[in-house]
């Protein structure tokens, strides 16, 4: 589907001969207090195979793959991470008493003493530690997190918010408004919009 919108795009620009979209990340506050129906039994759902046409019903033209039922379509939305969905801790409101990690599902939150990123600052690797003394961060590891949100609500300072990233699409105009409305995080209402660079074309 994002190769059709992309191919879309595309034909647009070289007939419109000016880019008439823009996209960016969208990034808002969500106010469900970790509350998603996320749960790790989920994680446990075994794919549903996809219905297939019998092969002497095959003809090279009619659809083989024909789609799931509702219980199928159910199944498949239930074993999804929700990667929409991004926990960050605020460390100066962190108290270190570890009650996120002791509701995880999974190995899903430490204490390490440093993290090591990349050039463009990712997190690549972690050295997590036991000892509270050396816990510099309370850190979430995103690859791990399945969004059941119990950190979210155990938290007792509200370290840990969960926001939800988009990636939008809309005209060139808007564009210029959204970046002329463009606000630090602060409040739990507000949309802070990252601008990416120019899409490659
Ligand atoms: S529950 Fe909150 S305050 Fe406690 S360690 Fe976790 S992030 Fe820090
Ligand atoms: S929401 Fe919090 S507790 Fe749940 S999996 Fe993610 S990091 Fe772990």
């Amino acid at each position: 589907m994002q190769d059709g919108k992309d191919a879309a795009e595309k034909i647009d620009l070289v007939l419109m001969g000016e880019k008439r979209r823009q996209m960016h990340i969208a990034i808002e506050m969500t106010q469900v207090n970790g509350e998603t129906g996320r749960v790790r039994d989920h994680d446990n759902q075994y794919p549903v195979p996809m219905p297939r046409l019998p092969l002497e019903e095959r003809d090279g033209i009619k659809e083989v793959e024909l789609g799931h039922d509702l219980e199928g379509i159910d199944v498949h939305a239930t074993r999804c991470y929700w990667c929409q969905f991004k926990l960050e801790i605020d460390h100066d409101l962190c108290i270190h008493c570890n009650w996120c990690i002791a509701v995880t599902p999974r190995d899903c939150i430490n204490q390490v003493s440093r993290l090591f990123t990349d050039d463009d600052g990712f997190v690549e690797s972690s050295l997590e530690t036991s000892i509270a003394a050396e816990a510099t961060y309370i850190w979430i590891d995103s690859k791990e997190c399945i969004r059941c949100g119990n950190c979210v609500r155990i938290c007792p300072t509200s370290a840990i918010t969960m926001r939800k990233t988009e990636l939008c699409g809309c005209s060139t105009d808007d564009y210029k408004k959204l970046e002329e409305s463009n606000q630090p995080y602060g409040s739990v209402l507000h949309k802070k919009y990252q601008f990416l660079d120019e899409q490659p074309v």
